[in-house]
Order: structure tokens, then C-alpha cells, then sequence
């Protein structure tokens, strides 16, 4: 694979087991994206039912936030540049947490 086109900071490991509550700004996100409807239900292009209840269930120990974060809301975090045989490769930059806009 080639690294060079953008810098990760962290290579973050996609752990199994906990269903970690995607945050209010994570829901935001993913409804301003069109990848949760109203009632909070996910719909991402390309991926199953079955995959997403799947990812649902995976999570990171994200270095940024220093908090577990379900890999949902990782996938859709603007550090997040790819997934790579379960490793998230991650831009490290700070996040703001509670941004509110
Ligand atoms: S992509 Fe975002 S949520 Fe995922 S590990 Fe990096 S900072 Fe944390």
C-alpha cells in the first residue's frame, strides 16, 4: 500500500465486543452526511444491513479524544483516511469536541 498521499499520525487498532453510544455531535454528522435517517436508523451507501450492525459493534481507542469511540463515528471523523485489515490509519489532528455549529 502506499503511504505517501496523506500523513497518519496514529495507526489505531478496530477492537470487537463493546457497543460504544455514537455521541450526539457523531449523530449530527452522520445525518448531515445522509447516513442515519431521522428515527437514527444508519444507512451507508455500499454497506449491508449486516455489516453495519457488524461495525456497530467494533470500536477504536481513539488517541485524539482519548475516550473509546464506536468505529461508526470514526469512520465518519475528519482524521479518519482509511481502514486497512482492521487498523484505522488516522490523521492525529485535534478535534473539537464540543463544536457546537
Ligand atoms: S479517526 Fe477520529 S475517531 Fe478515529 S481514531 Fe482518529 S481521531 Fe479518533
Amino acid at each position: 500500500m502506499s503511504e505517501g498521499d496523506i500523513q497518519h499520525k496514529y495507526i489505531v487498532e478496530v477492537k470487537e465486543g463493546k457497543s460504544i453510544r455514537i455521541s450526539d455531535t457523531g449523530k449530527r454528522e452522520l445525518k448531515e452526511l445522509g447516513m442515519m435517517d431521522d428515527k437514527g436508523k444508519l444507512k451507508i451507501k455500499g454497506l449491508s444491513a449486516k455489516m453495519l450492525s457488524r461495525m456497530k459493534k467494533e470500536y477504536v481507542e481513539c488517541p485524539v479524544l482519548s475516550k473509546d469511540v464506536n468505529f461508526i463515528e470514526c469512520y465518519v471523523c475528519s482524521n479518519f483516511i482509511s481502514r486497512l485489515r482492521g487498523q484505522v490509519y488516522c490523521k492525529g489532528e485535534p478535534l473539537a469536541v464540543n463544536a457546537s455549529t
